[in-house]
């Protein structure tokens, strides 16, 4: 009776149809969405820390976060055991996980441990990885058990100070990057680091901060934040919006430079991050408020929550977790 088996094939399918749709809605109705001061996708949680790794998480659990994207610099484990003795009785740090790899292990270990303990919070652990190892050689080895990796563009450049042509040639390298390792990057801090670096060399010509130019501080050049939009369109890179910017908002001239630099792209489809780049007790007690600068820089909760779509999208896709390709 074939009529009958193509009614049935065709109710089997428009069943099909309509769970794959209902699978779809929840998704969506699924996927949390946090508030731009409910998520830090940068704070310090390694060898850095001053309390145990639960007490140091509280400490900005208290002032609402509930999204963490924990990480370490990886290049501390680089040491000699002697070196790492000086440093931590320097810092007054416990010497929480060895140097090298075996430290690395320890430290993503002790995240992943905490993730799957605290069920209050949605937890991330990688690593920040200095720029310029983008021009030496970057280690690919210990970066295969991050879920993030956060590279540091530093504000100490020889000659020029961090702009558009660098951040666009940093994020060229990143996508070669991430044809090896494909997890989310983000770009940390390009725009404050600009800015201390421009206020630090105002200083040592004599001049104030106040006294740059709008045109001086500008991190792009004409044409420049059409190229970012183009390279970072439906990649999974990301550009901080950190806390480090607060203490350039109420400087006028900073303020407009920031806009001038972030809501172009922002509107053209650029995701960014939030974040805190927390190291030290008072940092992660400091209470944050990264909708003063973000929104004006047009940053939305919803701009912002991007990264964590794309990091509960890659945690279901589970049955297929080979990040690193030779
Ligand atoms: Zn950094
Ligand atoms: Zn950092």
């Amino acid at each position: 009776m074939p009529h009958v088996l193509e009614k049935a094939n065709l109710t089997a399918g428009a069943l099909l149809c309509l769970c794959a749709m209902a699978v779809l809605n929840a998704t969506a109705q699924d996927t949390p969405r946090y508030s731009l001061r409910e998520m830090d996708m940068h704070i310090h949680c390694g060898l850095e820390r001053r309390l145990p790794l639960n007490q140091w998480i509280d400490l900005s659990v208290a002032d609402g976060r509930k999204v963490l994207f924990c990480l370490d610099h990886i290049e501390l484990y680089d040491r000699t055991p002697k070196e790492y003795g000086e440093w931590a009785r320097e810092e007054g740090v416990q010497q929480w996980y060895p140097m090298g790899r075996e430290g690395h292990r320890a430290f993503i270990a002790d995240i992943g441990t905490l993730a799957a303990a605290r069920k209050d919070l949605l937890i991330f652990k990688g690593w920040e990885v200095a720029e310029f190892d983008l021009d030496d050689g970057v280690n690919y080895e210990p970066l295969k058990d991050a879920q993030i990796i956060g590279w540091h563009i530093s504000s100490t450049h020889e000659g020029d100070e961090p702009n558009g042509a660098l951040l666009i040639r940093r994020i060229k390298q990143v996508i070669e990057a991430q044809n090896k390792l494909d997890v989310p990057m983000i770009l940390f801090h390009p725009f404050p680091a600009r800015l201390g670096r421009m206020e630090k060399l105002a200083k040592k010509a004599g001049r104030t901060r106040e006294s740059l130019t709008v045109d001086e501080l500008r991190f792009f050049k004409p044409g420049q934040q059409e190229e970012v939009i183009r390279l970072l369109k439906d990649k999974s890179i990301y550009i901080e919006m950190g806390s480090g910017t607060e203490g350039y908002w109420d400087t006028p001239n900073t303020r407009e430079a920031l806009i001038a630099d972030i809501k172009p792209l922002a509107d053209g489809g650029v995701k960014f991050t939030v974040s805190t780049d927390a190291h030290t007790p008072d940092t992660f007690k400091k209470p944050i408020h990264p909708e003063v600068y973000c929104e004006p820089c047009g940053i939305t909760a919803e701009n912002a929550n991007a990264i964590i779509r794309d990091l509960l999208t890659r945690q279901k896709k589970l049955s297929a977790p080979l990040l690193y390709r030779d």
